[in-house]
């Protein structure tokens, strides 16, 4: 039987991390736990969070960290989370962020934070091409081929380009990146509990090295 996990895989938008997410969730059994996605479903049911979330989303700016807190909070209180345990996407964005899930997991720490490291060429060319299906958000990569209107080969929903897939928006989220992700990667390789894994190369490569960073660090 193969063990649960709780993990967080943090890197650029771009390098990988959804597409990886949803295998390992697969793989461990786990839920994979979004916060972009998260967001993007408030918006679509048009909540107040939707409303309030969308125009910072398209601007490519951050949602404050007290409304990403109480959303993770949320969630990694539900079974599923606390029986197997979960893999965090795009969650935490910033040390605080980080400081405040020390403190949600404290009963029951992380195994690891993985680092999928892609350089930022490769992942501003990814990132023009992403296409993803607004129902179930499965990514795709398009290639200019594809008949029109784009349906998603799992659930059949409309693939569209992410609205904040425009090359100012892009730019915006990767310079914010650096400024405020990028410290967490000193964060949680001070406290011993990060793993760079090379997220450069087929996806089933990329899988194995990312299932065997996992089990060597239980
Ligand atoms: P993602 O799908 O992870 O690229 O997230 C899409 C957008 O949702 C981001 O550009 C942010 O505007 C917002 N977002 C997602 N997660 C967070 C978070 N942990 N903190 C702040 N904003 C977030």
């Amino acid at each position: 039987m193969v063990p649960g996990a709780r993990l967080i895989l943090l890197g650029r938008q771009g390098a990988g991390k959804g597409t990886q997410c949803a295998r390992l969730s697969r793989h461990f059994v786990v839920p994979h736990i979004s916060t972009g996605d998260v967001l993007r479903a408030a918006v679509r049911e048009g909540s107040e969070l939707g409303r309030m979330a969308k125009s910072v989303m398209d601007g490519g700016g951050l949602v404050g960290d007290e409304i990403m807190v109480g959303i993770v909070r949320h969630r990694l209180s539900q079974t599923d989370a606390q029986g197997r345990g979960y893999i965090l996407d795009g969650f935490p964005r910033t040390v605080p962020q980080a400081i405040a899930l020390d403190e949600i997991t404290a009963d029951r720490p992380l195994d690891v934070v993985i680092d999928l490291e892609v350089p930022s060429e490769l992942v501003l060319q990814r990132l023009s091409a992403r296409r993803v299906c607004r129902d179930c958000g499965t990514n795709y990569i398009a290639t200019g081929a594809e008949h029109l209107p784009w349906l998603c080969d799992v659930c059949g929903g409309d693939v569209m380009q992410r609205d904040d897939d425009t090359p100012e928006a892009i730019g915006k989220r990767l310079d914010l990146y650096e400024q405020q992700t990028s410290p967490l990667i000193e964060f949680y390789a001070e406290t011993g509990r990060l793993v760079v894994v090379d997220g450069v190369g087929t996806p089933d490569q990329v899988f194995h090295r990312l299932t065997d960073a996992v089990t060597s660090r239980r």
